[in-house]
């Protein structure tokens, strides 16, 4: 891959790779477009094959950032740190101050957070080299529950448009996993009297939990979550699961759920969705409440105003359904067109000079 092509290709603003030469810190951070403001994403810890993947994983991923901080209405950019190592084995007080320094570096045009094998408690040896950093403990916490409430009136958003009501209690639900987003999501939904919920699940611990304290929520295999009767499928597990096998077992008629990278391939599963008549409702979009979450401490923390933000998400995802309709592309599609917009008209709204 030529990354100079790949960047032009796609308007990547920079990309960073650092090594330490006293832990073996070695990453890339990509700041994808920072029109909104800084770019804000996670540190990925990652044992990649080559440095080719971890390159394209990041890039990936930034861009992926720059969409899901846009369409969430936040004033940040896209970016993503990955870094290139064994989680089991390298993590250190050291290695994660080492990062800092190179966060730090960047001046808070990046800013970082956790991702996959890098945890809260690395955070805080990163806030200990630079400010330029959220997720940290103590702060806004855990942000499971908060995706989950975003689902939860994303799912609310989809049904009305879909059925012209929102009302959970007149609908059925098939919940694929039932871990930290999934679990929270059966509980808002059986709070608001959802008529009856479903979940698979492959962890016992977490089988034997859902049993426990909601027994009326029916267990069922992993394989005959997809076929099931219900109104909605709510992914909140794995990636890719809309895919050419899954579809077509699909009776429901929303797809809607905290899972990232729902669709195998954007644009084949997308208009497969459309057009069997199935609201997809765009992961990035429906998932954005820990991001909402993390991003309020950057302000003042403050628990009802980011409840009120995540809110917001039921009227994005209108929004966003109706350009679907109005352009004829598919809702993932729809959802990127929204962020695009948002990133254009603050950029023009921006072009007059004021003094500083
Ligand atoms: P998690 O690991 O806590 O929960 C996932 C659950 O799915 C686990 O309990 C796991 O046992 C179960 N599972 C795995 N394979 C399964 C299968 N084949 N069938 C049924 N269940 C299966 O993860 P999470 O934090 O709840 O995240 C779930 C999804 O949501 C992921 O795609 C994640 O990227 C996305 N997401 C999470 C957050 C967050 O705040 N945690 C934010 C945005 C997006």
């Amino acid at each position: 891959m030529n990354k100079f092509d790949y960047m032009e290709r796609y308007g990547y603003e920079q990309m960073v790779y650092f090594y330490d030469k006293t832990t073996g810190l070695k990453g890339i951070t990509c700041i994808h477009d920072t029109t909104l403001g800084p770019a804000l994403g996670g540190t990925r810890l990652w044992n990649y094959q080559s440095e080719e993947d971890a390159a394209l994983d990041c890039l990936r991923l930034a861009r992926g950032m720059t969409y899901k901080n846009a369409a969430a209405g936040l004033n940040l950019g896209g970016g993503k740190t990955v870094l290139i190592g064994d989680a089991d084995s390298i993590k250190s007080e050291a290695y994660f101050r080492a990062l800092g320094r190179y966060v730090q570096s960047l001046n808070g045009r990046y800013i970082t957070a956790e991702d996959v094998n890098t945890s809260c408690k690395d955070m805080e040896y990163v806030n200990m080299e630079t400010q330029h950093v959220v997720g940290l403990e103590g702060r806004s916490g855990n942000p499971s529950p908060m995706t989950a409430l975003g689902a939860f009136h994303g799912i609310r958003a989809a049904l009305k448009y879909k059925f012209g009501t929102d009302d959970i209690s007149k609908f059925s639900f098939a919940v694929q996993g039932a871990g930290q987003t999934g679990y929270y999501l059966i509980n808002f939904l059986l709070e608001a009297k959802a008529k009856k919920i479903y979940f698979s699940e492959i962890n016992t611990k977490h089988i034997e939990r859902m049993n426990r304290e909601h027994p009326e929520v029916e267990f069922v295999s992993p394989e005959d979550i997809y076929g099931l009767n219900v109104d909605v499928f709510a992914p909140c597990a794995l990636g890719a699961v809309m895919n050419d096998n899954t579809i077509p077992q699909i009776k429901a008629k929303v797809v809607a759920g905290t899972a990232n990278n729902v669709l195998a391939d954007e644009d084949k599963h997308g208009l497969m969705l459309k057009d069997a008549g199935i609201l997809y409702a765009p992961d990035f979009v429906i998932n954005a409440g820990g991001v909402i979450n993390v991003y309020h401490e950057l302000k003042n923390y403050n628990r009802d105003e980011v409840i009120k933000a995540i809110e917001k998400i039921y009227d994005r995802l209108l929004d966003i359904f109706k350009i679907s309709d109005k352009e004829g592309v598919h809702a993932q599609e729809a959802a990127k067109v929204f962020a695009r917009q948002r990133i254009q008209t603050i950029k023009e709204v921006h072009s007059n000079y004021i003094l500083k």
